[in-house]
C-alpha cells in the first residue's frame, strides 16, 4: 500500500488520526513560526475559533470569509489581515474554499500552511489554485501554493452532513478515475488512484451507515490524501473540464457538479479508454466503468441531475462552448456534438451515454 510520506521530495508533512487537530501548536512551534491567522469559511468559524483557542499565544487572528471558488476581492480582504496581524502561518480549516483561501494568500506572501482538511475534495495534497475574478475562474500552479503540513483529524470529517459525504467523496473519486488515463500518468501514480478509489468503493457505504464510525472515517480520508495526491501529479482531462466549466462560470456547487457528471464523463472516455478504466469494473463490478459509477453514487444517493442545481437548458449551449473551444488533451475526441448530448444527459438525470 502506498503511504503519505512526511520527507517526500516537496517536503510535504502528512499527519493522521482522531483528535489530531489538539496538537496544532506543536505542529505550528515545529514550522518554527509564532503568528498564525486562522481562515475558515463563516460556516466553520467556531471550528476556527477552536483552532485559536488550541494555538493560544501563538494565534494573531481568525479570518472567517473563505467562500466557494476562491474569489478574488476575498483574498484581498484577507491579505489586508495578513499585514495588520503581521501573520507567519496560515492555518486553514475547512474544505477545498479555506484551503483555496489559504492557497491565494500563500501565492501571494510565500507564508508556510497548515491545513486542516473537514471535507475529500482533496486541495491540500495540490499545488494548483484556482480562482475566481469577473465571473471568470482560472488556474494556476506554484510550488509555493502546496501546503508544509496537512493534518487529517478524522472526528473533522465526522461532522461532514451525510448528503455532502457523498457528493465530496465522488469528488475525490473523479480526480482517481482521470488519473488513471492521465496523459503523463505513472505506475505509481495508478496505483495510488486505485488505492484511493477502493478505499472510498469500501469505506464510504460504511461511513453512511455509521457517520460517527472514526476508523471508516479516517479510511476515507486516506482515500482523499490519495485521491488528491494523483490530481495534484497527473493531469486531467474531460471531466474536470465540464465541471470547472460549470463551477465557474454558472456558479453550481462543487462536490456536487463532480458527482454529478463524473460518470457521464468516464462512459464517454470509456469509448476509447475502456483498458485504463478497468480497474473501475474491477472494483465494482459490471463492464463499463461509466455505467458502474452511475449505479454506485446512485445506490450512495447521489444527486443525478444537474438541473436540480439550478443550471437552466438553455445554459448547455454555453456550457458546451465554453469546454468545447480550447482544445486539452482527452482519450475520447472532443466533439461539440458528443459534449452537448452529455450535458444533456447529466442536466436531465438520464443514464449515461455509453
Ligand atoms: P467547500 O469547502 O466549499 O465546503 C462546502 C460547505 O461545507 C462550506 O460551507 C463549508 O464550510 C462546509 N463544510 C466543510 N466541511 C464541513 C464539515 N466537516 N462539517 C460541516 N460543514 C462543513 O467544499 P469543497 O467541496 O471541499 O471545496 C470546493 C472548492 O475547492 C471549490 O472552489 C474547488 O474549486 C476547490 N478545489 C480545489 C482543488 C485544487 O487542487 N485547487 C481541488 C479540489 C477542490
Amino acid at each position: 500500500m502506498v503511504k503519505p510520506s512526511q520527507n517526500s521530495d516537496q517536503a510535504v508533512r502528512v499527519v493522521f488520526g482522531a483528535a489530531r487537530r489538539i496538537s496544532i501548536a506543536a505542529e505550528a512551534r515545529r514550522l518554527g513560526v509564532s503568528k498564525a491567522l486562522v481562515l475558515s469559511t463563516p460556516q466553520q468559524s467556531g471550528a476556527a475559533l477552536e483552532i485559536a483557542e488550541l494555538l493560544g499565544s501563538l494565534a494573531v487572528g481568525v479570518f472567517c470569509k473563505a467562500e466557494m471558488h476562491t474569489p478574488v476581492h476575498v483574498t484581498e480582504d484577507a491579505m489586508t489581515h495578513v499585514a495588520e496581524t503581521q501573520a507567519d502561518c496560515l492555518i486553514a480549516i475547512g474544505g477545498g474554499s479555506t484551503t483555496g483561501l489559504g492557497k491565494a494568500i500563500a501565492f501571494r506572501t510565500n507564508l508556510p500552511q497548515i491545513v486542516i482538511p473537514t471535507t475529500y475534495a482533496g486541495s491540500e495534497c495540490t499545488p494548483i489554485l484556482g480562482q475566481t475574478e469577473n465571473g471568470v475562474k482560472t488556474t494556476l500552479s506554484d510550488p509555493s501554493i502546496l501546503p508544509e503540513v496537512i493534518l487529517y483529524d478524522s472526528e473533522l470529517v465526522m461532522s461532514l452532513p451525510v448528503p455532502m459525504t457523498v457528493t465530496s467523496a465522488l469528488n475525490a473519486m473523479a480526480h482517481a478515475a482521470e488519473a488513471l488515463y492521465g496523459t503523463n500518468r505513472t505506475g505509481g501514480t495508478t496505483a495510488m488512484a486505485i488505492q484511493g478509489l477502493e478505499a472510498f468503493i469500501e469505506g464510504l457505504p460504511k461511513v453512511l451507515t455509521t457517520p460517527s464510525d472514526l476508523d471508516a472515517r479516517e479510511a476515507t480520508q486516506r482515500g482523499a490524501w490519495a485521491c488528491g495526491t494523483v490530481l495534484g501529479q497527473v493531469g486531467m482531462a474531460l471531466h474536470h473540464k465540464l465541471c470547472h466549466t460549470l463551477g465557474g462560470s454558472f456558479n453550481l456547487p462543487h462536490a456536487e457538479t463532480h458527482a454529478i457528471v463524473l460518470p457521464h464523463a468516464i462512459a464517454y472516455n470509456a469509448r476509447a479508454a475502456a483498458r485504463e478504466l478497468q480497474p473501475i469494473c474491477d472494483l465494482l463490478g459490471g463492464d463499463n466503468a461509466g455505467t458502474a459509477l452511475h449505479d454506485f453514487a446512485k445506490q450512495m444517493k447521489a444527486p443525478t441531475a444537474l438541473r436540480d442545481l439550478g443550471l437552466q437548458e438553455s445554459d448547455l449551449d454555453r456550457a458546451t462552448d465554453l469546454a468545447t473551444t480550447k482544445p486539452y488533451p482527452n482519450p475520447q475526441p472532443v466533439t461539440r456534438v458528443d459534449i452537448r448530448a452529455l450535458l444533456q444527459a447529466a442536466w436531465a438525470g438520464d443514464a449515461p451515454i455509453q
